[in-house]
């Protein structure tokens, strides 16, 4: 796998199974670990390396991740923040959950505006960003064609996020769009989580509370048109909607609400 940052073919039927080993990760280390290292959907690792090998022309310098991307930010956030997957030439390049293209600039200044991130500049891996009381993940952590995971993917994926979910403990979880929405909610609901049916509608702007069955966990889920260009290009999502929902969580996670 000439021109990814990674490269470990005799761990490949081992890899197989790394979701599956998921709930024993103690840290989040050993979760990322087991993350980064995934080859259990071989659709997705055949496209996260075929791009990372391909590249795009403005990036075609440059050494592509090419690999599973674990979440990034605060290890015991309040807040964590929820998209779909890893952009092919975003996050599958730099490595970094919406690092490195027009939708995690927008999300990162937002951030920053509201207090949560360092900086609002989010180019590479190592730009020093640093993020405090916020994580950004999600269900899906391989780069999809199309942005567009299948089910089984995002069910063979989900033990990642609800192990993250339990080792973070956050309480509020702010999902960007509709298809995240959708793919949050039943990975909740296959992790172990009380999801009402009909599952709650997206909207912008939506909360619903949910809690384990097990009694032992409570989470608020907010709705917010996701990031990207699409949406932030039209004014669909502007700046000023972005920075009230994360007001929004900081204050459901302080209690109020
Ligand atoms: S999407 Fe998730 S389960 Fe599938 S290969 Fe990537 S990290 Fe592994």
């Amino acid at each position: 796998m000439s021109g990814t940052a990674g490269g470990d073919a005799g761990a490949v039927d081992d890899a197989t199974s790394n979701p599956m080993r998921a709930p024993s990760a103690r840290t989040l280390a050993e979760l990322d670990g087991l993350v980064v290292g995934c080859r259990a959907c071989p659709r997705l690792v055949a496209w996260r390396e075929h791009v990372a090998e391909v590249k795009r022309a403005a990036f075609r310098d440059e050494t592509y991740w090419g690999r599973p991307v674990p979440g990034f930010g605060d290890p015991r956030a309040d807040v964590l923040v929820v998209g779909l997957a890893p952009a092919a030439h975003g996050a599958n390049r730099t490595g970094r959950m919406f690092t490195g293209d027009r939708s995690g600039d927008f999300l990162f200044a937002s951030m920053h505006r509201t207090g949560f991130a360092s900086q609002a500049l989010s180019v590479r891996a190592d730009d020093g960003l640093t993020l405090d009381g916020i994580r950004v993940t999600a269900p899906v952590r391989c780069a999809p064609p199309e942005n567009a995971p299948t089910p089984q993917e995002r069910r063979t994926c989900g033990p990642f996020l609800a192990r993250e979910l339990a080792l973070v403990e956050p309480r509020v979880v702010v999902v960007l769009g509709g298809f995240g929405w959708q793919a949050v909610l039943a990975t909740l609901a296959e992790q172990g989580w009380a999801v009402p049916r009909p599952r709650p509608a997206f909207a912008h702007g939506a909360e619903v509370r949910l809690r384990r069955v097990d009694g032992d966990g409570e989470l608020a889920l907010v709705g917010c048109f996701h990031v990207s260009q699409q949406n932030t290009f039209t004014g669909r999502l502007t700046p000023a909607m972005l920075d009230a929902v994360l007001v929004r969580a900081r204050a459901l996670a302080s209690g109020a609400g």
